[in-house]
């Protein structure tokens, strides 16, 4: 005799319904559930259909808005406890098809809304793990239809998107470290996680919230000495602080300025691990951070799109356009308004030097890659500009993460709205010498960890500096040796 747990996983926090025995050897399992989903349904909520999963003695449920997720505990030959998944946390994502108690297995897609973005990010809280005890989490693409240039594709997104080679894991919910390579099961992919005893969270990749943004802020607030301050840059539409780190140093105000910023797609929580690593690196003690403090002003936003970042969802090609197709004069969100309103005042002070937009690229990507603007929107300051940055990012970006020595260009090709992307709206409207490129980090390889994220915005700290003091000499990105 097996318990079945009944619960609604539409939402993001997982209610109980109902817990009764069943016979799973007899088959009347699956009879008893699809007349109680049935039964559920029948009292408000949407019909649905209900697959047997048989082989696994697990159920694989789909009931349109309200899907059904289920526990199975039996109570005999079950090596463990019962299995729960949970994703009522920011930034928690699921569609949970089944967890199966005996076969220390979960089945999940992610939980995104496609009129939110692409539905590739999922981010779980598991428990019910004893110690060193082995499980599985299977991952497959989302079924729903996705978006894509502006409009409904009428077919789920691609599920590379959705299925890196390595998930992330923490014991924590902080520490995240990556799984084994996962398996490929069918279309979808079986991740090996280990049990610690307490709670499991396994997500896409490492997780960074609004949270991780305010604890970490306070932290360098308490650590910057006085040149380190956080701004408000704007309130979502969804009501929610889009924050920023500004470091300056005294008297410094008319200095060159530097905007970077991350997560305008709010799935690709690597750039912000990226921005993280450019923020410890840039409050350090190395010798051209402290020189990049003493002689710029540098505004890192290390999350826009905090609204799909909290409710987990993917943020790219949301309905109507996402954060990074929103560059106009008539800006949908307002975090996009209030950063072309603070670039559109560096630029009339003459100073706007360095835009930097951080991304992740698509799952074959291997190494980092910077996307600049067509050459014909460029003046030739910008492109000569352009190119010497180019040169320092080169040097300065090493092994394993090295930079591909060929930028690749955003134009109509690329995308119906690329007028509207930030780069290419930062160098056609703001200034005409200003270095604005974009920077995808790769997020499927050994090395897409919080160190290896951070260890490319540490690269790319040194390739600023290296180029604002390249600048001034009109060099070739070499930096000269310059007292500290
Ligand atoms: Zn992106």
């Amino acid at each position: 005799m097996s318990l079945l747990w009944l619960y609604p996983v539409s939402s993001s926090k997982p209610r109980a319904h109902a817990l009764v025995d069943v016979d799973q050897r007899s088959g009347c399992a699956k009879r008893w559930l699809l007349s109680t989903v049935l039964a559920m349904n029948s009292g408000g909520r949407r019909a649905g259909v209900v697959k047997a999963h048989g082989k696994q003695h697990g159920m694989r449920l789909a009931t349109g808005l309200t899907l059904i997720g289920v526990i199975l505990v039996a109570s005999t030959g079950v090596p463990g406890a019962e299995i729960t998944v949970s994703t009522d946390f920011e930034g928690g994502s699921a569609k949970v098809e089944a967890i199966n108690s005996e076969r220390r297995e979960i089945l999940i897609r992610p939980g995104g809304d496609p009129a939110r973005g692409w539905p590739c990010w999922w981010y779980l809280r598991i428990d019910g793990l004893t110690a060193a005890e082995d499980a599985k989490v299977v991952v497959l693409g989302s079924e729903q239809p996705a978006r894509n240039n502006g409009r409904s594709t009428g077919k789920p997104l691609a599920p590379d998107w959705a299925l890196p080679d390595r998930a992330a894991i923490s014991v924590d919910g902080a520490t995240w470290l990556q799984t084994e390579p996962g398996t490929k099961k069918g279309d979808g992919v079986s991740y090996r996680v280990i049990g610690n005893g307490g709670p499991l969270w396994v997500a896409w990749g490492p997780p960074f919230t609004s949270r991780e943004r305010d604890d970490l802020f306070v932290r360098f607030l308490a650590g910057s000495r006085g040149t380190a301050s956080v701004f408000e840059l704007a309130r979502s539409r969804e009501g929610r602080l889009v924050r920023g780190l500004r470091v300056v140093a005294p008297g410094q105000h008319r200095a060159p300025a530097v905007w970077v910023q991350a997560r305008q797609h709010a799935w690709e929580s690597g750039s912000s691990w990226v921005a993280r690593g450019f923020m410890e690196w840039l409050l350090g003690d190395e010798p051209d951070a402290i020189w990049l403090r003493k002689h710029a002003e540098v505004c890192v936003v290390p999350i826009m799109d905090v609204d799909r970042v909290a409710t987990g969802d993917g943020g790219k090609e949301s309905d109507p356009h996402d954060h990074n197709r929103d560059w106009s004069e008539a800006a949908l969100y307002p975090e996009i308004a209030a950063t072309q309103r603070r670039l559109k005042a560096f630029a009339a002070e003459d100073r706007l030097d360095v835009f930097l937009d951080l991304h992740n690229p698509g799952p074959a990507d291997r190494l980092p890659f910077l996307f600049v603007p067509p050459a014909d929107v460029l003046t030739d300051d910008a492109r000569a500009n352009q190119a010497r940055f180019l040169a320092c990012a080169s040097r300065q970006f090493d092994a394993p993460l090295t930079l591909e020595p060929s930028p690749r260009k955003t134009d109509s090709a690329y995308h119906p709205r690329w007028r509207q992307i930030s780069r290419v709206w930062v160098s056609k409207h703001i200034a005409a010498d200003t270095v604005a490129v974009c920077l995808e980090t790769p997020w499927n390889t050994p090395h897409s960890t919080t160190a290896g994220y951070r260890a490319v915005g540490s690269n790319l700290g040194r390739a600023v500096t290296h180029y604002l003091r390249t600048r001034a000499n009109g060099g070739d990105g070499i930096a000269p040796e310059l007292p500290h």
